[in-house]
């Protein structure tokens, strides 16, 4: 279900990007092959890793924590629970989210999803493997105490495959007053300019509601002139190069 909810995504994006696009780039644009082993792995991930380790924390949630804080929304309505859910995650994201750009060990991982340098929404696919692996077990611990149903995770897979989509699309779209509260390519655009001082904001996944309260939103209006990091060496064209450079030195102070 969440394939068929990707691919329905995945059809409108192009479309409108062939249509509209904010910055004139050819589909086949630098690092699309790439991005498709990017999708397959994460999908893989997703589904064989994560499934796996869910069901581990989970079971040990339920051993090591007061029965109280396991599955405190199970028994919510589906809004109840998919509301939570996304608030509680997004919160999680938030943070680590900032740490990926506070850490060197961890921005390494973090530097595959903000290398595109033609921005579109092909590009949300793209992050280091062992980025996501570590999003997915640290999101248990939240998920174990919420508790959500499966239903109510296969909403917030659709929400998050939606607003990923739209807030790296290569079209001028705006959200309007929404900006207030969901993210929108306004703010994420920037947050994938290759100015590192642009990159230092708009840390939010879904919700802008953590960079508007802890100070970290930031509109600038149009789009950046250029996307990511800036590293001319970055390998672009090449899959596995780009999760081997995550692993490269890091260079001595002062050289
Ligand atoms: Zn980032
Ligand atoms: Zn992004």
């Amino acid at each position: 279900m969440q394939i068929i909810i990707f691919c329905f995504i995945a059809a409108i994006a192009t479309l409108a990007e062939r249509l509209a696009p904010a910055r004139p780039q050819p589909l086949f644009r630098t690092g699309f092959f790439p991005d498709v082993i990017h999708t397959g792995v994460n999908i893989l991930l997703r589904f064989v890793l994560t499934g796996t380790l869910a069901v581990v924390i989970t079971e040990t949630a339920k051993q090591v924590l007061p029965p109280s804080m396991v599955g405190m929304v199970s028994e919510a309505s589906y809004v109840v629970q998919l509301v939570a859910v996304v608030l509680v995650l997004d919160f999680f994201f938030y943070w680590m989210h900032r740490a990926k750009h506070h850490y060197d060990w961890w921005w390494r991982l973090h530097e595959t999803h903000h290398s595109s340098d033609q921005l579109d929404w092909f590009s949300s696919v793209r992050f280091h493997p062992l980025e996501k692996i570590l999003d997915r077990v640290i999101y248990l611990l939240p998920l174990a105490v919420l508790g959500p149903s499966q239903d109510v995770l296969l909403g917030l897979a659709a929400i998050d495959a939606s607003i990923a989509t739209l807030a790296h699309a290569n079209l001028n779209v705006r959200i309007g007053p929404l900006i207030y509260v969901f993210v929108g390519p306004e703010m994420h655009a920037w947050h994938h300019a290759s100015d590192p001082e642009h990159q230092r904001t708009n840390f939010g996944n879904n919700l802008s509601i953590f960079d508007w309260l802890f100070g970290t939103a930031s509109l600038p209006g149009g789009r950046p002139a250029a996307f990511g990091t800036g590293d001319a060496d970055y390998p672009q064209s090449n899959w596995w190069r780009q999760v081997a450079y995550a692993f490269r030195p890091f260079s001595a102070p002062g050289s």
